[in-house]
């Protein structure tokens, strides 16, 4: 374990009213009490109660540079003594004025005075490693700071309260039972019943692991969209109206639009807001054959966009009859899920003047007018129901893993469908055992309990520095 104290700047840059520097580990007391200076006679840091600050309260006064004595700024100190703290560890918090390089003067005086610069989401591993919280914890804390909806942040709220530990817990706990019997009697023989010739132990097995297990997966494919957001392609060709689509869905200047074909050259991203989900446009290149490379890159970037998208808006021109560009995009886009926007609706009579082929009718449809708003309150609508169903998910309390909890669970599952299924083949006790492990250990990882260290180093490098 690293025995470093580390310091960060633990609010959002720029300008704001305040700002706070904090410092975690055994160092954290001893540079404090080297740079403040109290400014109430009330606080004495030399000769209060624990020969310091007094913990878990603010200490008002000034960060002083002790070579220089020059003030860097007055502030209010909370010096928060381990084991009670964010990371067990002794914990100091720099209450400054929100301006950059007062922050930044602070954070190098801690540097200088011996802490060295916290990396990504080293706070929170520092809980995870001293115990305070799982790893399912830990991601919850970035999923908090990421949430970009209100039901965002209620599953990850579930989810920092310990709820899915607590659930995956309890099933693993149940695979440790049996493990440890089928270990005894591989062990002792004569002594202990083999009961893994049991219809008691496949139901247990089935209610108490395999059911809870496909549920947690369930609430996953039903619900996780509402947490890592949809990702939505807007595509067509040059002109159409992608740009004034995704301004008018963003309700802002955010794309260029202009009436020369090709002006979108790079792919725009910005997210909004549709019953919850947080859906995340994206405003691509036109696709049509160029001889510019510099569209051609653009191009390039749309269609490796499509592929990693979750749903495809795909906009053609209710004016005009479609040409073979229509056609050839339709082609790259038509295996994602998809919905056709018609745009310019307002520069026509009627909806069913426009001559979509056969073949494009089983896909869904949105008449719009990107320009005047028209028809855009009913393509927000196809885009949540293309992801949720029309029927509403209650998510309220639900628990939803991520993708990285998905893997291990349905490997857990796996596992433990193996379990069921050599106990009713009659295997020996050794291979039902060997299963057991595999999905005690494939829980073990959501956890954190078996984890291998490239993965944890992932996991946090993920999380802004300060946290
Ligand atoms: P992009 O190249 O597909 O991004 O297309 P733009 O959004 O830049 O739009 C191209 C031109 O079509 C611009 O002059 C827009 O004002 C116009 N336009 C876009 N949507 C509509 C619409 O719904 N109705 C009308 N009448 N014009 C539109």
């Amino acid at each position: 374990m690293d025995n470093s104290t580390i310091a960060a700047i633990a609010t959002a840059g720029g300008r704001g009213g305040i700002g706070i520097v904090k410092m975690s580990g055994p160092q954290a007391v001893s540079i404090i009490k080297a740079v403040f200076r109290p400014c109430n006679t009330d606080v004495n840091v030399t000769t209060s109660a624990d020969n310091g600050f007094h913990s878990h309260k603010l200490n008002y006064g000034r960060i002083v540079d002790p070579q220089t004595l020059q003030v860097l700024d007055e502030v209010l100190v909370s010096v928060m003594r381990a084991p009670q703290t964010y990371t067990k560890e002794d914990v100091v918090e720099i209450n400054a004025h929100g301006g950059s390089v007062a922050l930044h003067a602070i954070l190098e005086l801690a540097i200088q005075q011996g802490a060295r610069l916290a990396e990504p989401g080293e706070f929170t591993k520092r809980a995870f490693l001293n115990g305070r919280i799982d790893l399912t914890q830990a991601e919850a804390v970035m999923d908090i700071v990421n949430a970009r909806t209100e039901e965002s942040l209620k599953i990850a709220s579930v989810q920092i309260e310990g709820r899915l530990r607590k659930k995956v817990e309890t099933i693993r706990q149940h695979l440790i039972q049996l493990l440890t019997h089928a270990e005894a009697a591989i062990d002792f023989p004569d002594e202990i019943d083999d009961i893994f010739n049991s219809n008691e132990t496949v139901a247990n097995v089935q209610n108490k692991v395999i059911r809870p297990l496909e549920d947690l997966v369930r609430n996953y494919l039903d619900a996780h969209v509402f947490r890592d957001g949809l990702g939505v392609a807007v595509v067509g060709k040059p002109n159409v109206g992608k740009s004034s689509l995704l301004n008018r869905l963003l309700q802002k200047d955010r794309a260029i639009v202009t009436d020369i074909p090709g002006t979108t050259r790079d792919v725009i991203e910005d997210t909004i807001n549709i019953n919850g989900i947080p859906v995340i446009l994206s405003d691509t290149a036109g696709m049509h054959k160029t001889d510019d490379p510099v569209e051609a890159i653009g191009i390039e970037k749309t269609l490796a966009h499509v592929d990693g998208s979750d749903l495809v808006l795909f906009l053609v021109e209710a004016d005009h009859a479609l040409t073979d560009e229509d056609y050839h995009i339709f082609d790259h886009v038509k295996a994602k899920p998809l919905i056709i926007v018609v745009n310019k609706v307002d520069l026509i009579r009627e909806e069913n003047d426009v001559d979509l082929p056969d073949t494009w009718r089983t896909c869904d449809t949105a008449f719009v007018s990107a320009l005047y708003g028209q028809g855009i309150d009913a393509l927000k609508k196809l885009i949540a129901e293309s992801i949720t169903g029309d029927t509403a998910v209650e998510r309220d309390e639900l628990i939803v893993p991520n993708l990285r909890h998905k893997i291990a669970l349905e490997s857990g599952l796996d596992s433990a469908l193996n379990v069921v299924s050599e106990i009713q083949n009659n295997a020996t006790t050794e291979i039902v055992a060997i299963n057991l492990q595999q999905a005690i250990d494939s829980l073990g990882e959501i956890l954190g309990t078996n984890v291998k260290v490239d993965i944890l180093d992932q996991i946090f490098s993920q999380f802004c520095i300060g946290k």
